[in-house]
């Protein structure tokens, strides 16, 4: 069964067509996605006569060995990476998914949440469909297997036409790359390009969630996939085709805040640009008498180099991050205050001792972090610490592929900000504003984000969460 928290997962996806070495580019690509995703990884692979597959649970470069590669060679490659909530089932439910269907052999890879997925699963199921895992990914495939469409391009359209919510999808058949985004554009999805080599006379298409995966494998970004296009990229070339009429677009304002990497250029615009924009945004609206502007690292570098440069307050890495930490580690068994964050971050005692600091991250979410964090800097001999936070209050859970807890867990839900304030610790506390988290991120033009998590108003009806929860416990 599909349950309410598994409707929360991060991922990216990576697809790579006509490379004599196209499963090492995904392996690459997917490297450079691994912030999206860090549970399970999985990549698929055709030749043009055989498809194949390989994924597991754990980080991209353990899973993927030079043995592991030299099993799966292809001319055609998709990749996924993936973070998610789910329990026992999480091998199961990792991706790509790869059947053989009427339509022939089709791998998937996607990110985003569909928000009707159980829905039509219980059509499906009521008409005979078995399905093997409570992924919403899984009611794709089936859709398009049942499509009366007799071409794959054809019969995508139709399935997509049928769901409703967040995609970015990766598709391979066995000699064709289908690249999908939603009507609204909720998650990023860019195409890329390598030139052909000396002598040969076709180039390698590529799709990925961010553009820093294309840095990696000296891919040059040509172009989003638009908002509810499909792009087919076979033998004879590539074509578009628009199979949903056009929505207001709502791409995910959190990519820019948090989520995407700042080297990477995300729904045509560069994520440090945003970011850094954040900060000097919040400099203006929250400015502080302080010492020293420290971050939360990494999520709250970019900024706070914004902030400081406002403000003409210094930037200090006041903590250091070790980056090393992974999933489980030994706690002594007399248990040490914050063990938790203590593995990952440290205060610098003298650069913070005596000091008034701004502390900048980019949110809070449960607020257990914050209040671990404004101790340590405390402890350190900070006189003052000031929190600024880079986005507005995260009030509302996102069903379209961001992992936050329920709303009776998101504190600024819950809290007034000066609840807030007390309970992190802190001597003052501010957010951005909405309208200055839009500025920021160019809103206006082409451009338009979904804002639900600040806002509570979803640009969809959440059908699959109101079937599930009894109206006493909506919203
Ligand atoms: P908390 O202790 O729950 O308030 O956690 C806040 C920290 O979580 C901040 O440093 C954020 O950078 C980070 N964060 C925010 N959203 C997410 C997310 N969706 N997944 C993982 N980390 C997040």
């Amino acid at each position: 069964m599909l349950t309410s928290d598994k409707f929360h997962d991060e991922c990216g996806v990576v697809a790579i067509f006509s490379h004599p070495e196209a499963e090492k580019l995904a392996y690459l690509g997917l490297h450079a996605l691994q912030h999206r995703g860090q549970e399970s990884a999985g990549i698929a692979t055709s030749d043009g006569l055989t498809s194949r597959m390989h994924k597991a649970m754990g980080l991209v470069a353990d899973i993927f060995t030079e043995e592991v590669l030299s099993k799966i060679p292809g001319t055609l490659a998709i990749g996924h990476t993936r973070y998610s909530t789910a329990g026992d089932s999480a091998l199961l439910n990792a991706q790509p998914i790869l059947v053989q269907s009427n339509k022939g052999t089709i791998a998937i890879a996607h990110n985003g949440n569909l928000v009707n997925a159980l829905r039509v699963r219980a059509r499906l199921e009521s008409q005979g469909s078995i399905f093997q895992a409570n992924s919403d990914t899984e009611v794709i495939v089936h859709l398009i297997a049942l499509s009366r469409e007799q071409t794959l391009p054809e019969a995508i359209g139709d399935a997509l036409r049928q769901v409703e919510g967040a995609f970015s999808l990766v598709m391979m058949s066995l000699d064709r790359i289908i690249a999908a985004r939603d009507p609204r554009g909720f998650r990023p999805l860019a195409m890329g390009r390598i030139p052909a080599p000396k002598g040969q006379t076709r180039d390698t298409i590529v799709f990925a969630s961010e553009t820093c995966a294309f840095d990696l494998i000296g891919a040059s970004y040509e172009r989003d996939v638009k908002p509810g296009e499909i792009v087919v990229v076979g033998p004879e070339g590539v074509s578009s085709h628009f199979y949903s009429s056009n929505r207001p677009q709502s791409s995910c304002i959190f990519e820019h805040v948090y989520f995407s990497r700042p080297d990477s250029v995300v729904f045509e615009r560069a994520v440090q640009s945003s970011r850094e924009e954040l900060g000097r945004q919040l400099a203006r609206e929250a400015p502080v008498e302080a010492d020293v502007v420290v971050p939360v690292p990494d999520s709250g570098v970019t900024a706070a180099v914004g902030y400081a440069a406002e403000s003409g307050i210094p930037f200090r890495f006041g903590l250091i991050r070790n980056h090393y930490v992974g999933r489980t580690f030994i706690e002594p068994s007399q248990s040490v205050r914050d063990f938790g964050v203590k593995l990952k971050l440290n205060p610098v005692r003298s650069l913070l001792e005596g000091k008034r600091v701004v502390l900048i991250d980019d949110s809070i979410v449960r607020g257990t972090t914050s209040k671990k964090i404004v101790r340590m800097i405390r402890s350190a001999g900070a006189r003052e610490v000031h929190m600024r936070i880079s986005c507005p209050p995260t009030i509302s859970p996102c069903y379209y592929g961001v992992d936050t807890p329920s709303k009776n867990q998101l504190i600024a839900a819950n809290k007034s900000i000066e609840e807030i304030r007390d309970y992190i610790g802190a001597d003052s506390l501010a957010y951005l504003s909405l309208s200055g988290l839009k500025r920021a991120c160019g809103e206006g033009g082409k451009t338009s984000y979904c804002s639900a998590c600040y806002t509570g108003n979803y640009p969809t009806e959440i059908i699959d969460v109101e079937e599930i929860l009894p109206a006493s416990a909506r919203r």
